[in-house]
């Protein structure tokens, strides 16, 4: 899958979303991150097939919300998101949430969706370690991506290598901290300095440097752009330490083991 994307929570459906995913496609982004609880799936299929862009270089993610999961509740959510998307697969379906009770039986009919075609990889969003070892046993194809919260002040580099062990591929939701809190941080101020980058652009390095997924989300195109506009500079290693070292295992978002 493309390590860099464009997330559309709260990007609307209408001219804002349009334009924003219209963008992205001209500036090389591939990889859209949309969801059913979102409200914007007909929008960002909209968009895709307006561009002229061949659907099979386009990688779509979609997931499907709590009051959705179980096993035939899932087969249907996944119809109506193809169709919303106006595409007859999906790179990429995850589970939102890990809803107890309900998750094995959404994952067996992911399994199935997966093997008519219908979905090309299945994985995760919101599990922790104990939810993944919960669902383990109950699979017969493993889960591919786990996406999480995932920024300076929320590392969890003990689910990061859990994952990496599992070959379960980390993806970062949340990536700039909601963009308000990029300015506070002064270690991002100095190391956008030093490489003469964008705070936003320099959290975004340290992801792709770190082998992770990371789908920040703008409707402002020259900030889809700017986001970018990453690959001609490295961190040092020192750096990604030091950005690695922010942590305070603090969450911006809702608590998976809470929430549901
Ligand atoms: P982000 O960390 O991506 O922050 C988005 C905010 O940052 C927006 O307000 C945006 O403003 C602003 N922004 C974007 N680029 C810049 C920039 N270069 N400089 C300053 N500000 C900037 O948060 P999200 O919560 O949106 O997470 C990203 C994506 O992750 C979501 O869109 C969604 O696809 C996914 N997600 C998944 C969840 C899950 O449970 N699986 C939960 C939450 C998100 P503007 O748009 O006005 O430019």
């Amino acid at each position: 899958m493309p390590q860099l994307g464009l997330g559309v929570w709260q990007a609307g459906n209408g001219q804002d979303l349009d334009r924003a995913v219209k963008t992205a496609l001209e500036t090389g982004y591939r990889l859209f991150d949309t969801a059913s609880f979102y409200q914007n799936e007909d929008g960002v299929g909209k968009a895709i097939a307006e561009s002229g862009i061949d659907r099979s270089s386009v990688f779509i993610t979609t997931k499907v919300w709590n009051d959705e999961q179980g096993y035939q509740e899932t087969k249907t959510a996944i119809q109506r998101s193809m169709d919303a998307l106006r595409t007859d697969y999906i790179d990429l379906y995850l589970i939102h949430w890990p809803v107890r009770d309900k998750y094995k039986d959404t994952w067996r009919a992911m399994e199935e969706c997966y093997q008519k075609g219908w979905l090309r990889a299945i994985g995760l969003s919101n599990f922790l370690q104990h939810h993944i070892e919960d669902l383990l046993p109950h699979c017969s194809i493993k889960p591919m991506v786990n996406q999480l919260e995932h920024h300076p002040l929320l590392v969890q580099k003990d689910l990061q290598l859990f994952c990496q062990q599992n070959q379960i591929q980390f993806e970062a939701w949340r990536p700039l901290m909601g963009g308000s809190l990029l300015s506070e941080l002064e270690l991002l101020q100095e190391l956008a300095q030093k490489y003469q980058k964008t705070s936003a652009q320099i959290l975004l390095r340290w992801n792709i440097q770190n082998n992770i997924v990371t789908i920040p989300k703008s409707i402002t195109p020259q900030r889809i752009k700017d986001n970018y506009n990453i690959w001609d500079f490295a961190l040092e290693e020192a750096d990604m330490l030091a950005i690695d070292a922010l942590d305070q295992g603090r969450r911006l978002g809702p608590d998976p083991d809470t929430f549901v």
